[in-house]
């Protein structure tokens, strides 16, 4: 097994199909059938045909190929790429079926999901902490971790073994930490979904998503059921993915260090900023299991508060350096007043995503800001 670093620039070279560098960008939609070797729909016993003669670009492509290719080897499993994070955690949700889905805090649109699915069908929500007294064999547990927005962490082998002692399945959201920074595998996941629009993407210009599951049928399964939930990944964004993919190992090492330095020297002049009320980030967590499941490193995101709404809105609009936008893992330094896309959070609570500008910058105009208000 090669690094990370190599892997991600030659980790679906079998697929490459013309002796370009960087794979061609395919547009089509629609594909020649081979006229020397027809084979109807009925004898086909077997998808991954479609790997190598693509048919019908909702079904698949060759950049999508390349992508889960690389994907499964990066992500140790059998990955299935998605249109954007939400069409892959529906994807889950109406392959596994659950009568149940447990979870706390989380991405609103997972959220969202869920009540729709109560809603339709009836699926029940229940919180963490009534795993032990509602779960079933067949239902989800959820956990998101690192969470947004804070950027804090829950303990996944206690949720798994929680999850597992009812004959349930642990879903992790990773999107906060993706590999090399935590792997979820290691502490008792069952399936494992990205937003690959953040960190894998990178570049804040693409919508895509994950989910890795640990054997091939079920991924072959996800995959025939995405033909008809016309959840694919489009053929440009996966083109651009596969692109961002070769640089991710440089990012996402530098966000992760650039973003525990800042923590780290915030945390330390505390006293420096009257306006700065609180500071979330796994870094300042205590608990033993944050470090050995952050093994990689911390995620980028953090969130501070500050003592007013008006200091909010006046620190996003006068930092430099970071622009004032929702969304996160880019190479572009964000933070973003939440109270903008969420009334349910603490209205003072700002988010900050670290990109890949020089940590020293970064601080420096934080603390600018900071001194102002
Ligand atoms: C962004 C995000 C999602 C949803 O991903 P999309 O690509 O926007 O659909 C899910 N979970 C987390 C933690 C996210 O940050």
């Amino acid at each position: 097994m090669v690094d990370l670093a190599t892997l991600l620039l030659h980790g679906d070279d079998e697929h490459n199909r013309v002796t370009d560098v960087a794979p061609p960008i395919n547009v089509a939609s629609t594909f020649r059938y081979d006229n020397d070797n027809l084979v109807p729909w009925r004898d086909i016993t077997n998808l991954d045909c479609l790997d190598e003669y693509p048919v019908y670009s909702r079904e698949g492509h060759p950049n999508g190929v390349r992508l889960e290719a690389l994907f499964s080897r990066f992500l140790g499993g059998h990955a299935v790429c998605y249109s954007c994070g939400l069409g892959g955690f529906l994807s889950a949700m109406v392959h596994f079926n659950p009568k149940r889905v447990f979870m706390d805090q989380c991405y609103h649109g997972v959220q969202g999901i869920v009540g729709i699915m109560k809603r339709n069908y009836g699926v029940e929500r229940y919180g963490l902490a009534d795993i032990e007294k509602h779960a079933q064999k067949g239902d989800i547990v959820h956990v998101e971790t690192p969470i947004n927005p804070f950027g804090t962490s829950l303990d996944i082998s206690e949720l798994a073994r929680r999850a597992h002692a009812k004959g349930a399945l642990l879903m992790v959201d990773s999107t906060f930490a993706p590999p090399p920074l935590q792997n979820a595998w290691d502490f008792g996941a069952d399936m494992i979904m990205h937003s690959a629009t953040k960190y894998f993407g990178g570049h804040s210009d693409l919508l895509s998503g994950v989910l890795v599951v640990k054997d091939k049928e079920t991924a072959s399964k996800l995959k025939e059921d995405r033909i008809c939930l016309g959840s694919n990944i489009s053929n440009l964004d996966s083109y651009l993915l596969l692109r961002s993919l070769r640089t991710y190992d440089l990012r996402i090492k530098r966000q992760s260090e650039s973003a525990t330095k800042i923590v780290q020297y915030l945390n330390d002049h505390k006293n420096d900023f009257p306006a700065l009320d609180k500071l979330y980030h796994s870094s300042l967590q205590s608990d033993d299991f944050v470090k050995k499941q952050l093994s990689g490193g911390y995620g980028p995101v953090f969130s501070l508060t500050l003592k007013t709404e008006e200091q909010c809105k006046k620190f996003c609009s006068s930092l430099k350096l970071f622009q004032h936008a929702t969304s996160l893992g880019g190479v572009e330094s964000l933070v973003e007043w939440r109270a903008m896309c969420d009334s349910d959070i603490d209205q003072c609570l700002v988010r900050v995503s670290i990109g890949c500008e020089s940590a020293e910058d970064l601080t420096n105009d934080l603390t600018t800001v900071l001194s102002q208000l």
